[in-house]
């Protein structure tokens, strides 16, 4: 149940590697006006390169967790129902698992499942000795508890940091499983060069798996946090404060540019599909979905926004690719310890 102080991985170290481009706010190169073109935009964070990063290293170091234990570390992916999003989702995430040689174990439990059965069901994962890892895709069906599953899952194989004990270690500043989706929000501006210590971040968004755990993320790299959320008054006159901007509201366009002051970095975490047409021009990356006439954008209006922002993360392919790269270093540190004779001692790190 304890998480273990081990040896970082290299996976782990890569996801503290120094900076490997310059700042955002650098100061961009004169513009030369015998040039016709489009004209420049902002530095965009791409998760791309970040999460294959992290990949390569992840990959390395399961090739030798199985030359030493002699099994392949299994995350157990669960899903309640049939919800198209979370199954596309969870489609992404398995992909990324077999990238790596990691198992993806789908596991799909009907929409009219009772809280006592998918108890059950997740005690059998908890239970198995091969899956190191088990999340939960939300939502769950309404009339199943959220604390059906975050007090269900052994803390041990929580890999996306949803137990109350990991919470608990990430506020403290105790090493354990952080929530994956808060830590590429963060993990991304840190890679970028991003100077945050003494800076004012704010995050829009306070929930318990992305907004709190960012704030929470931010503060412990010495940022000045400011935490909105839906009851804030004036959103606004907090959005223009940020430095650093995080959104992870679920409201796409909820931050457009005239609520950004200029020169501001934000991380984009929101993904919301909408019909084409709606939302952020495609020069975000956003893609179209032809078929569906559907398209993911984010929260902040990219169009307005774009031409007040230092940088910022594209929708998708910002924090999207990180949070899934992240989880599997989480994964494998879970295999990791479970392999341990004696839960190692508690491990301060922030
Ligand atoms: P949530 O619905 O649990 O929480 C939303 C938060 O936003 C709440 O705290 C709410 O108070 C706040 N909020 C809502 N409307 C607001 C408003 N008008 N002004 C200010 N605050 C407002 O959502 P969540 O699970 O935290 O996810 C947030 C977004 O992040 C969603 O779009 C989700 O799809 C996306 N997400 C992305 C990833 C990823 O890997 N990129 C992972 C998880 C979630």
């Amino acid at each position: 149940m304890t998480p273990a102080a081990a040896k970082p991985t290299s996976a782990e170290a890569a996801t503290s590697a120094p900076a490997a481009t310059p700042p955002a706010t650098a100061p961009p190169p004169a513009a030369n006006p015998t040039t016709v073109g489009p004209a420049p935009g902002p530095r965009l964070l791409e998760g791309g390169p970040i999460a294959a990063t992290i990949r390569a290293s992840v990959a390395e170091d399961v090739a030798d967790f199985k030359r030493r234990f002699g099994f392949t570390p299994t995350l157990a992916v669960v899903l309640v129902g049939r919800d198209a999003p979370s199954a596309v989702y969870l489609q992404q995430i398995l992909r990324t698992c077999a990238r790596v040689g990691i198992e993806g174990r789908l596991v799909e439990i009907p929409g009219r499942v009772s809280a006592a059965a998918l108890r059950r069901q997740i005690g059998h994962l908890n239970a198995d000795p091969l899956v190191s890892g088990i999340i939960v895709q939300m939502p769950l069906p309404k009339r199943i508890p959220l604390s059906t599953v975050i007090d269900t899952i052994d803390p041990a194989k929580d890999v996306d940091g949803i137990h109350p004990f990991n919470a608990g270690l990430m506020t403290l500043g105790y090493e354990g499983f952080l929530p994956a989706t808060a830590q590429a929000a963060v993990e991304i501006l840190k890679r970028s060069g991003i100077p945050l210590e003494g800076r004012r971040a704010v995050v829009v968004g306070r929930s318990n798996v992305v907004g709190k755990p960012a704030a929470i993320l931010l503060m412990r790299e010495h940022a000045t946090v400011t935490v909105c959320h839906s009851r804030t008054a004036d959103l606004a006159r907090h959005t223009r404060e940020a430095e650093i901007l995080v959104v992870a509201a679920g409201h796409p366009g909820l931050v457009t540019g005239a609520m950004l002051s200029p020169g501001v970095v934000v991380v984009d975490v929101g993904i919301n599909v909408v019909p084409a047409g709606k939302g952020a021009p495609a020069d975000n990356g956003a893609q179209a979905d032809a078929a569906g006439g559907t398209r993911l954008v984010g929260d902040v209006d990219f169009a307005s926004a774009r031409d007040v922002v230092a940088a910022i993360t594209p929708v998708p392919g910002g924090v999207g690719p990180v949070t899934n790269a992240l989880l599997l270093t989480h994964l494998l540190r879970a295999a990791r310890q479970q392999q341990r004779r004696s839960p190692a001692p508690l491990r301060r790190i922030g």
